[in-house]
């Protein structure tokens, strides 16, 4: 049973505190007061660089396993998504013209929008699941964990990944950089309660027919 992949936009909103993660700031470390100025100073020329769409479909463990993935359930959610090219263009022309520190941010909200794209995308499989009667699970990738990079080619064949300006270098990376694949593991047994409730507080899709608490933080 695979299903029609969908494909679309996707709605984000961009963490300042994952940005200066991304940074290298950790644990709430504030930044130099010159890489905090500039950071704001740039911020809305980034986030209107940004265009985040994604794809996503269900299909059968078999395919995903034939990707590489480890222990796929019987049923398993894919995606790909991106926050497009125009950022890592403007991030590079700036490194070209040494203005370093500008390159240096404007890559970073690039890798958070990148994440954050992710995670929207993961929400429609979350709702995917719960259709199919099953939890969705961690969202992994190739290249991380027991997943073997070597995988990311038969992953991206399963999705529309054209459709979204998305191409694999012969060294298996995605390009645009700034895009991310996945796969989702579709549980038949539910998280625990406290793991659920709190996935569902922090989760910003506020129309999800599931959500097993109020409310919302719109984190995504
Ligand atoms: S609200 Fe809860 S069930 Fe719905 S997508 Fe978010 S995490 Fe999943």
């Amino acid at each position: 049973m695979s299903h029609m992949a969908a494909v679309g936009d996707l709605e984000i909103r961009v963490d300042v505190a994952e940005v200066r993660r991304w940074l290298g700031y950790r644990c709430g470390r504030p930044p130099r007061p010159r890489v905090a100025h500039r950071l704001d100073e740039l911020w809305p020329e980034a986030l209107a660089l940004l265009h985040p769409r994604g794809a996503f479909r269900v299909v059968e463990g078999a395919g995903a396993a034939a990707s590489g993935m480890p222990r796929p359930t019987p049923l398993v959610g894919v995606g790909v998504c991106t926050v497009g090219s125009a950022l890592e263009t403007e991030s590079r022309r700036r490194g070209d013209a040494s203005a370093l520190l500008d390159a240096l941010l404007l890559d970073a909200v690039g890798s958070a929008a990148a994440e954050a794209a992710a995670d929207a995308l993961n929400q429609r499989l979350c709702v995917a699941a719960r259709a199919h009667d099953c939890f969705a699970g961690t969202r992994v990738s190739p290249g991380y964990g027991r997943w073997d990079l070597g995988g990311q080619a038969a992953l991206v064949d399963l999705l529309p990944a054209a459709r979204l300006g998305i191409r694999l270098t012969s060294a298996l990376m995605l390009v645009p950089h700034k895009s991310v694949s996945f796969a989702v593991r579709f549980e038949s047994r539910p998280p625990r309660e406290d793991l659920r409730r709190h996935r569902c507080r922090r989760c910003g899709l506020a129309d999800c027919p599931y959500r097993d608490v109020p409310g919302g933080e719109a984190a995504s």
